[in-house]
């Protein structure tokens, strides 16, 4: 008898730790903007280019093995957003953004937006400048697809300065309920 009471206690303490992972590790928050530049094809297709080309294509890649299909545009294809790099050194200017203007022209419903890397603050990220610019790219590439700004440090769209380089568990959510959208 005692020793069964003690198995008990054991196992609650398991479960009440369990729980307690789940809450800190699984509440999943989805957060959907009103606009994307994902086309009626459910590609988004980019033209145009960035000095951070290998963080962009590093995003793209991380977007691509989840559910999307971005890449670069062709001449059987039409670009859904133009990516480009300028430069403003006012010190609280933006370090990247995404324009979602989306006007779809024809059956094909091509889209007209925009990306932008500041090069002034993209160059001064640090520490960890790879991971922090590789975390812009995804952050704004996740515009595009239709996700919003999500706050929670592990979230790839959570728009403060971090080196998050994987998707979280809100993030594949969001860009789950971001695709039915437009599939
Ligand atoms: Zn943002």
């Amino acid at each position: 008898m005692k020793k069964a009471k003690r198995l008990v206690a054991i196992f609650s303490a398991f479960v009440f730790m369990l729980s307690a992972f789940a809450v800190s590790a699984f509440a999943v928050t989805v957060r959907v903007g009103p606009g994307w530049l994902v086309d009626n094809g459910g590609h988004m297709d980019w033209t145009g280019g960035t000095r951070y080309q290998a963080d962009f294509d590093f995003a793209v890649r991380v977007w691509n093995n989840h559910r999307f299909v971005i890449r670069r545009v062709t001449f059987w294809t039409s670009a859904d957003v133009q990516v480009f790099d300028w430069f403003d050194d006012h010190p609280r200017s933006y370090t990247a953004f995404v324009d979602l203007t989306r006007r779809l022209i024809g059956n094909g419903g091509i889209n007209t937006g925009r990306m932008g890397f500041n090069t002034f603050q993209m160059d001064r990220l640090s520490p960890s400048p790879l991971q922090r610019r590789r975390m812009v790219a995804l952050h704004e590439l996740g515009h595009t697809l239709g996700l919003a700004d999500n706050l929670g440090i592990q979230n790839v769209m959570n728009p403060a300065d971090t080196t998050v380089n994987v998707l979280s568990p809100s993030d594949r959510a969001s860009a789950d309920a971001a695709w039915q959208r437009f599939r």
